[in-house]
């Protein structure tokens, strides 16, 4: 059977969620290899090993940490060049995109992102696309070189599936533009103790109907009881009642999870553009007319400042 690459995300060795998805799609279209690069490429062997990965190709070297995405891209040519793999899947962060066009780009290879899916085809992988602000889904494979694919979190689930993860060190040169990009400093975001956002398995949003920064306590409240991720609409971050990195929609994040909860959200397409994808939607909105409707799962027509604090017990409740 073909290997496909599975190209790790990791902090300091501690594997991903979107990774360990890729390996359930991989598995799908090949057998995964892993290729794990930097401080801590080691240490991510066992999860990746658990989840379906045959090999693991490490390589550790400073230049993973100390410049941009180059030093990333020459290691996975270098994988390429070892392996032949079926495809090369990476994750859609946006780092994980530019490693997929600038490595596309080497092989002379097409690229697909964003995928929301995958499956195997008589000709090479088939990916699923989720176009136009959504309004479209598309299926497509690449029909010149090796396959480069990133997808999205969210797109598939995590699971157990044991096998070898045999190590090798992955032998890499670094190119001449491996280090023309130097980073010179490193400040932590500040952290929520919430799920990254374009990763969370539940995001909750609230848009102008939440009508203020205090009240957006009580999305929070509903976020934590889930264990989700907070978003708003570009009215709310307009407005100055959130962050801009927490704004979901065209021109903010792109959001997939397994459950999207719209609070105060009319659902313009603009914001629908980034969460459309979202497995099951739910919306509470005082207007039935309100164009939200039309995608949800599930709708409530209230009051979000009743509805939302009834949903939060009623999950604390049940959580016991
Ligand atoms: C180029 C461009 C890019 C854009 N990019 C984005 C983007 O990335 N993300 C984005 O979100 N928008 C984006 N927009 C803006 C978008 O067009 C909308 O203006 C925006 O999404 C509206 O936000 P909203 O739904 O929160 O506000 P509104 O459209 O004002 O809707 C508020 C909703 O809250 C409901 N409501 C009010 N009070 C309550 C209450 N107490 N309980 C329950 N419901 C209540 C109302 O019925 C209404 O439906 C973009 C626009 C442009 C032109």
């Amino acid at each position: 059977m073909a290997e496909v690459l599975v190209y790790v995300d990791h902090v300091d060795g501690a594997v991903r969620k979107p990774t360990l998805e890729l390996l359930t799609l991989a598995r799908r279209v090949g057998e995964p290899v892993a290729v794990a690069l930097g401080n801590g490429a080691g240490d991510t062997v066992a999860a990746l090993a658990e989840h379906g990965a045959v090999k693991v190709l490490t390589h550790e070297a400073a230049e993973y940490t100390d410049y941009l995405v180059v030093p990333k891209v020459d290691a996975l040519q270098a994988a390429v060049a070892a392996v032949s793999p079926a495809a090369v899947l990476v994750p859609s962060s946006a780092e994980g995109k530019e490693i997929a066009a600038r490595l596309a780009l080497r092989l002379g290879s097409g690229v697909i992102t964003d995928a929301v899916d995958l499956e195997a085809g008589d000709e090479g992988p088939v990916a699923t696309q989720s176009v136009f602000a959504a309004a479209f889904t598309t299926k497509s494979r690449v029909s010149k070189g090796t396959p480069v694919i990133t997808v999205k979190p969210n797109s598939a689930a995590v699971e157990a599936a044991p096998a070898a993860g045999a190590v090798e060190a992955l032998n890499v040169s670094f190119s001449a533009a491996a280090t023309g990009t130097k980073v010179t400093s490193r400040t932590p975001r500040e952290s929520s103790g919430r799920p990254e956002l374009t990763e969370a398995a539940i995001v909750v949003s609230g848009g102008r109907g939440v009508n203020g920064a205090e009240n957006f306590a009580i999305i929070e409240a509903l976020a934590d009881s889930l264990g989700a991720a907070v978003g708003a609409s570009r009215a709310a971050v307009d407005a100055g009642w959130y962050p801009h990195t927490n704004q979901v929609g065209q021109t903010g994040k792109s959001v997939s999870p397994q459950l999207y909860i719209a609070s105060g959200i009319s659902g313009a397409i603009q914001h629908r553009a980034g969460m459309q994808t979202s497995k099951t939607i739910v919306a509470i909105n005082k207007d039935a007319e309100a164009p939200i409707f039309e995608l949800v799962d599930y709708g409530v027509v209230g009051d979000l400042f009743d509805v939302v604090p009834q949903l939060t017990e009623e999950v604390k409740t049940r959580k016991g």
